[in-house]
């Protein structure tokens, strides 16, 4: 592990709102020295004007300032009329031990776990956008799924790894510069300043036609053979994604009502689970997942579309110059494989990290449309996806959707050529294998 060779300043504010917000400032400049980590101490009693201040203040402050808040003390003992003095006094006074404990349990503060501590209602009840170094702003609702619970242990696991991964000695990422610039700048600067260990972005990583090992006679890709270049939507939630029954039959509707041709892998809808496919797509079931379409569906989108059970080869459909759009539910390795192939999304986030990679998507890459937008959570209605599979295959903004798509398709070509981002990531990596190995021989003989 990489031990940060940083002074750690602890900035104690007193009791009551007030107090924190110019601390915080105070804290926000201390770091910004460089070569400096602070942690920012508030008091539980007096600190909540009920709401999300000062939690929403915390969540922006910048990575190297690490926050921790003295547990509430009692003071139902002092008489009713006691002075706001007395009782601010009492506090400070009663929380010594405690602040006792968290100095000398206090550790520079790195990133991993930052939110937990600086936070202390449910995510998804944050009032500001979480705003991480690099990244688009994320309402916390959009945070991955075990996050959104605090009581469930999920929620500490994820944490307590989060907190393990700065003692890394770097990551290896499946990205590339074109498609998060930001984040690896930033990423850049904070291991520059030992918050965090270095990442390298060595991507992408995707399955190219040939690696893919399967049937390449699937019968969809004779199908795409016959259509137009560019024409039809490809529509899979990857491994795992599941529709509700009450959503397989407006995303049906939709996509009859939109007159696009399309290709869609079709599971078993579930109305408990958006993952349930991960566990083995018809698990349980003896039937066939297109009985579950819509009563005639299948005959009157015939020609215009084509749905098939269960799983289609994708890296192959993709990369088929029939194909102009991807409905995906935004698991990384679609995302790759779309950007390999120059195809624009729409994204349909299900599970697991899928919103904050929509987000990203949308927002920064500019590679998909979000037709959910901010509301994953309930129905698409059959008018809206009509709405947005049009607006991906024929509108302006699917147009400029199409155009980011081919240039981060050369992007992400280049940054595997000589000279390009990923190699030197890639090569710099094994540069500090190399360094371990002749250190560990030199080590040996000594
Ligand atoms: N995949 C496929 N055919 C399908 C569904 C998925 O080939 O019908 C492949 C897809 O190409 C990708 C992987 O399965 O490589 C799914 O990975 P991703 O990270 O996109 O999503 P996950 O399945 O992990 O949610």
């Amino acid at each position: 592990g990489k031990q940060p060779a940083t002074a750690h300043v602890v900035l104690l504010a007193s009791p009551g709102v007030g107090h924190v917000l110019p601390m915080a400032e105070l804290a926000r400049r201390v770091v910004a020295q460089g070569d400096v980590t602070a942690t920012l101490v508030t008091y539980a009693n007096f600190s909540s004007a009920g709401h999300g201040f000062p939690s929403a203040l915390m969540a922006t402050l910048p990575p190297s300032v690490s926050t921790a808040v003295l547990p509430e003390v009692p003071l139902d003992d002092l008489p009713a009329n006691a002075r706001i003095e007395t009782r601010i006094l009492t506090v400070v006074e009663r929380s010594l031990p405690n602040l006792r404990d968290l100095l000398a349990s206090s550790s520079p503060p790195g990133g991993g776990g930052g939110l937990d501590r600086t936070t202390t209602c449910e995510f998804r009840d944050l009032p500001e956008p979480v705003r991480l170094p690099g990244c688009v702003p994320l309402r916390g609702a959009d945070l991955v799924d075990p996050l959104q619970d605090r009581a469930d242990p999920a929620y500490h696991f994820l944490v307590e790894l989060a907190k393990r991964y700065l003692l890394a000695d770097g990551f290896i990422v499946n990205t590339f510069d074109a498609m998060e610039h930001e984040a690896i700048a930033a990423f850049e600067t904070l291991s520059g300043k030992g918050v965090y260990p270095p990442a390298y972005a060595v991507g992408p990583f995707s399955r190219t036609c040939s690696s893919g090992g399967e049937k390449a006679e699937h019968g969809c890709l004779r199908w795409l053979d016959e259509q137009p270049d560019g024409s039809v939507l490809y529509v899979c939630f990857g491994s795992g994604g599941t529709l509700s029954m009450e959503q397989m039959a407006e995303l049906a509707a939709g996509l009859e009502a939109s007159g696009q041709k399309f290709l869609w892998v079709v599971r078993f809808p579930s109305d408990k689970d958006r993952s349930a496919s991960f566990f083995g797509s018809g698990h349980g079931h003896s039937d066939d997942p297109l009985s579950y379409l819509p009563e005639g569906f299948v005959e009157r989108t015939r020609g215009v579309g084509l749905a098939v059970a269960e799983w289609a080869p994708q890296v192959e459909v993709l990369s088929h110059r029939a194909v102009g759009g991807f409905v995906s539910h935004c698991g990384w390795n679609s995302t790759l494989e779309a950007v390999a192939a120059g195809v624009p999304m729409l994204a349909w986030p299900l599970y697991a990290e899928q919103r904050v990679n929509a987000v990203m998507l949308a927002e920064r890459a500019g590679l998909a449309l979000r037709p959910r937008g901010k509301n994953d959570d309930v129905v698409v209605t059959r008018e809206e996806v009509a709405a947005a599979m049009t607006e991906l295959m024929v509108g302006e903004k699917g147009a400029a959707a199409r155009e980011k798509a081919r240039e981060l398709r050369e992007a992400a070509a280049e940054a595997w050529a000589l000279d390009g981002t990923s190699r030197k990531a890639f090569e710099a990596v094994a540069g500090e294998w190399k360094k371990a190995a002749a250190a560990a021989v030199r080590s040996r003989g000594a």
